[in-house]
């Protein structure tokens, strides 16, 4: 491992001195290993990359069942299989929550699609995860605690507000990266006035198909939704003045 991501502060949970791996925001093994090359990488220590490997493993297995871009149907052939040969329960649990549904909406031709057996808020929450990464990787901006991040799925009504919200000129410094031919796309925008302050969009093998826990309702989703705030502290400093 590069000293390069040893001994410095973990961007995930800003605790300084302790990275000791060099953490890559988007996993590996969302692309194809001939995609693999140049992806954003950041110091991360133990406790921050082996919570954010868990999430990553059971959602790379999962995932690509409910996608619907074609590199995700690559993906499903080319290395899915495998990782389930490896995770024989999951694989079950799979096979016992697997339903097929036809949506669809008035004008347009029915499709087909697979619904999945998984938690919305392990996707979200890996979204927290990777705007902390990616936000330190581009900007060198700061969202770990005391930053507030929040991340959840588009309702439809969603999107729009946030089309009209990355519209406002006010944003400072945008993103708008794709990463494995579209494997896995990120819109973002910073605050000029407040670093810490930013929003994103998240879009995982071209949009997902899920169900929820147990009594949720099944989630359609083109994107996640993300944004990140400074501490109230420090948003407040002279409350009631
Ligand atoms: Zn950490």
């Amino acid at each position: 491992m590069s000293k390069r991501y040893r001994g410095k502060r973990c961007v995930y949970c800003g605790r300084p001195g302790v990275s000791d791996t060099g953490d890559h925001v988007v996993a590996r093994g969302f692309f194809l290993p001939s995609e693999r090359a140049d992806l954003p990488q950041v110091p991360a220590c133990a406790r921050c990359n082996n919570e954010k490997s868990r999430l990553e493993h059971h959602l790379l297995t999962v995932l690509p069942f409910g996608a619907r871009h074609a590199a995700a149907a690559h993906t499903l052939d080319e290395m899915v299989p495998g990782r389930l040969q490896k995770n024989a329960r999951l694989h079950r649990d799979l096979l016992a929550g697997w339903d097929t549904r036809w949506l669809g909406a008035y004008g347009q031709p029915w499709v087909e699609q697979r619904i999945l057996p998984l938690d919305s808020r392990l996707v979200t929450h890996l979204c927290e995860f990777m705007m902390i990464g990616l936000a330190w990787y581009h900007w060198q901006a700061d969202l770990a605690p005391p930053s507030q991040v929040r991340a959840e799925f588009f309702s439809p009504g969603g999107a729009a507000t946030f089309e009209t919200l990355f519209a406002n000129q006010r944003w400072g410094a945008r993103l708008d990266e794709s990463l494995g031919g579209g494997t896995f796309a990120y819109r973002a925008a910073q605050d000029p006035n407040a670093p810490s302050r930013t929003i994103w969009r998240f879009a995982i093998y071209g949009g997902l198909v899920m169900s929820g826990a147990a009594g949720q309702p099944t989630i359609q989703a083109d994107a996640v939704f993300a944004l990140s705030n400074p501490s109230p502290r420090g948003l407040n400093p002279v409350q009631g003045a």
